[in-house]
């Protein structure tokens, strides 16, 4: 008895040091992805019949009468197929891939769902909402993620870019591991330079939980890793000076999202970057539609239709990444309009030029301008197009127009570049309200400066 009393309290002492630690820390999940070409057949094997394990096993959770009383026991698991009458059966398969702390993980997360429908639930009847209908779980066709809970046992590194996961046999080598740990980094110059600039001492990353992720594309690895907070900012603010070489302190460009040009800035730059939607997902799409449903064509034509949907995202998402870099580099502070660019794609309007949109950086772009520091973006209720930055007087303009003319005074410009540029002064002293509400024709807002 006072054995168990002991450890029970060693692991509260451990889990309060822990909680304490994390409140100075910032916690970020790095995604690496396993090298397909170094896996060993053995290998590929583990980690397809542990996926499949996976599922296996969560149907049957779902299946249970009451999941929050399911018990994990012996080492098989009855999985519904039919026989060789073509009848309905229960057949119990062995469970030699998943490990048991993996189907503690399992079961955790079915329950964590079901806790998340129920506040769901919850918050509509609070609100006086229609509350959604509380239905089980759904069976799942595929399982594409593994929890791995406890870093040291169910996963563990082996070196700077390799891991051992609970099962596998051997290492798994990891692609782009010096993200994981930045001291590993492989750009030596690039850590040399850090380090000069940082000069304190290095507190450890430490890893937290991790999932085994699988793609379309092949096998990955997402490690919740934590920080400290001082030491993270300190380490991303260095390489970003080092790598983005910053403008100068007081640089301002602003960015109008537009209709014939995706983007153009104050400075009268524009910037167009699309990916065509390829012929390959387009024979892709062609196939899928063809095949019948869940007959074994339809999943091989689905998952080289998700192939070509990764691809493009990838490509798009690097257009996006550099895109905001290049403008990073022009000006120290950038200057946009919360445009709602998911509303434009939904609507079907050519003036709005949605199958650019939707082949385009924008909505990426725009998610990278909202967590962006140094990035002033402007509610949607700005008139960033009507309002002249002359007189203050507001003048609608048709969309079609590329001039703007100025109704009361003889301001002109063209538009994209005049509204980016309103952007700038319009963020420094915002219309208010009962501004937005007058007449057009009084001068409203910090008119003057042009
Ligand atoms: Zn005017």
């Amino acid at each position: 008895m006072l054995d168990v009393k002991a450890r029970n309290n060693k692991i509260k002492a451990s889990r309060k040091a822990t909680k304490e630690r994390r409140q100075t820390q910032s916690c970020r999940v790095v995604t690496c992805k396993i090298d397909q070409s170094k896996l060993s057949a053995t290998q590929r094997e583990a980690l397809r019949r542990m996926f499949l394990e996976a599922k296996w096993f969560v149907n049957s959770i779902i299946a249970s009468d009451d999941l929050f009383q399911y018990e994990i026991k012996g080492n098989t698991v009855p999985v519904r197929c039919k026989d060789e009458r073509d009848e309905w059966i229960l057949e119990d398969r062995p469970i030699i891939a998943l490990s048991r702390q993996m189907e503690q993980g399992l079961l955790q997360e079915c329950k964590d769902a079901i806790h998340a429908m129920k506040a769901k639930r919850d918050k509509a009847i609070k609100e006086g909402r229609k509350p959604p209908k509380l239905g089980r779980l759904k069976y799942r066709k595929e399982v594409a993620e593994i929890p791995l809970k406890q870093f040291g046992k169910t996963y563990r590194f082996a070196g700077p870019d390799t891991v051992r996961i609970q099962n596998v046999p051997g290492k798994l080598h990891l692609e782009g591991a010096s993200r994981l740990n930045p001291d590993h980094d492989t750009d030596r110059s690039l850590t040399v330079r850090l380090d000069a600039l940082l000069g304190f001492e290095n507190k450890p990353v430490e890893y937290a939980n991790a999932k085994l992720l699988h793609r379309e594309d092949g096998y990955y690895l997402a490690v919740t890793t934590y920080e400290d907070t001082d030491q993270y900012e300190a380490r991303r603010n260095a390489r970003e000076s080092i790598l983005h070489h910053t403008p100068a302190d007081g640089s301002k460009l602003g960015i109008d999202a537009g209709q014939t040009d995706q983007l153009t800035l104050s400075n009268g730059e524009t910037v167009n970057e699309y990916v065509p939607e390829s012929l390959r997902l387009k024979k892709a799409a062609r196939q899928f539609a063809r095949r019948s449903k869940y007959s074994s064509g339809w999943w091989d034509a689905l998952h080289v239709l998700r192939l070509e949907y990764l691809k493009e995202a990838r490509q798009r998402k690097a257009l996006a990444d550099q895109a905001f870099h290049d403008l990073h580099a022009k000006a120290a502070t950038l200057y946009v309009q919360d445009e709602q660019i998911s509303k434009w794609k939904r609507k079907t309007s050519q003036a709005r030029g949605s199958r650019k949109i939707q082949h385009g950086i924008l909505g990426r772009l725009y998610a990278k301008f909202k967590q962006d520091e140094h990035t002033i973006m402007l509610d949607q209720w700005q008139p960033t197009t009507a309002w002249c930055p002359r007189c203050g007087r507001r003048t609608k303009h048709p969309p079609g127009r590329e001039t703007y003319r100025c109704a009361y005074c003889d301001y002109t410009a063209r538009r994209d570049p005049h509204a980016a540029g309103n952007m700038i002064i319009l963020s420094w002293r915002p219309l208010t309200r009962q501004e937005l509400y007058q007449d057009r024709s009084i001068p409203v807002g910090p008119y003057g400066s042009i």
